[in-house]
Formats: structure tokens, C-alpha cells, sequence
């Protein structure tokens, strides 16, 4: 990771791009493989990293801050000032376990919802870095789960698409006041 695309995690009172919320259709769009991995591409990464950590969130896909660009930001140590961000673009899964397992997921997209959702345990992800270096990865346990759910916003899936408690989907989306009708349940 070299410097030229981090920036302090902090909160900033403006944050440079805005997150869409569940109902938005951009949110649905799939993302298109970026074929110029430069200088402007490196700005946009800053500043979602920068509208990622005012938020505190631990991940954020560019169709979020409606981009539709295959790149990821991911950092699940916010907390950590010394531990580097994982970019990722045109990540591509190359294997997943067949074991699964359960965790809570939450998402910028869907702010105050977090439900179980089911997903592979581990993962190999192949990928691109901020300079265009191909990357491969082997992800379990937490990375593994962001990995997936920042991957799916790049095909317009959101994690309550997922969610199988349909009953406790219900409430607490209404809860927060979006409408179950955004949701587009695949299991
Ligand atoms: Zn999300």
C-alpha cells in the first residue's frame, strides 16, 4: 500500500461523496469493469475512503456513492491508524468454501438494519490493487464476509436481499422507515 491513496480515519463533517439508501435504484445497477486504474480512479478511492470511515463503516462499493465502477474500499480496523485499507477492483471469486456460516450484517446503504445472513465461510478472491497490480487473496472469518456483501453491491445485490428471517426483515426495516418492496429477496 503506498501513500498516495490513504487518508486519515476520521470523521469529517462534510464527507466528499453521499451514500445512496435502499429505494434507490442506482443501488441496482450493476457496476462495469474499470480498464483505467489511474489518477482519477485513486482520487475517487480517497474519497470513499474518506465518506467511508465519516460513517464508520467498515466497507463501501463504488455503486454506493453511485459509481458504477467495480472498486471496493474495505477496512474492518477503523480503530487501528497503522493498519492499511484493502482496495479492490474488478475483484473476481475464485473459490468459496462449501462450509457456510452466519454473521450480522449491516450496511451504509441501510442504515440501523442489521440482520443474519448466510454466506460461504472462506473465500479466494483475485483482484486488482490501486496501481493496477493483480492481487489474489484468501479471505475467512470477517474479511471474508465483507468481501462478499461489498461484492454483491457491484451486481446490485443488497445483503437484506439475502436476509431469510423474512418476519424479522419486516420489522426492522420498518423500524427505520424503508419499505420491504426495495427488497429483492434471492434465497
Ligand atoms: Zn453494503
Amino acid at each position: 500500500m503506498s501513500s498516495e491513496v490513504l487518508v486519515e480515519k476520521k470523521k469529517l463533517a462534510k464527507p466528499p461523496l453521499n451514500v445512496h439508501f435502499l429505494g434507490d435504484r442506482i443501488l441496482r445497477q450493476p457496476a462495469k469493469r474499470v480498464v483505467h486504474v489511474d489518477a482519477e480512479l485513486r482520487q475517487l478511492i480517497r474519497e470513499m475512503l474518506q465518506t467511508m470511515y465519516s460513517s464508520e463503516g467498515i466497507g463501501l462499493a463504488a455503486p454506493q456513492v453511485g459509481v458504477h465502477k467495480q472498486l471496493l474500499v474495505i477496512d474492518y480496523e477503523i480503530d487501528n491508524p497503522a493498519r492499511p485499507p484493502l482496495i479492490l477492483i474488478n475483484p473476481t471469486i475464485k473459490q468459496v468454501s462449501r462450509d457456510t456460516c452466519v454473521i450480522q450484517e449491516g450496511c451504509l446503504s441501510v442504515p440501523n438494519v442489521f440482520l443474519d445472513v448466510k454466506r460461504p465461510s472462506a473465500i479466494e478472491v483475485q483482484y486488482k490493487d490501486e496501481y493496477g497490480r493483480p492481487q489474489k487473496l484468501s479471505a475467512d472469518d470477517i474479511l471474508a464476509r465483507v468481501i462478499q456483501h461489498e461484492m454483491d453491491h457491484l451486481n446490485g445485490i443488497l445483503f437484506v436481499d439475502r436476509v431469510e428471517n423474512s418476519l424479522m426483515l419486516k420489522q426492522e426495516l420498518a423500524k427505520q422507515g424503508f419499505s420491504t418492496q426495495a427488497v429483492k429477496t434471492i434465497v
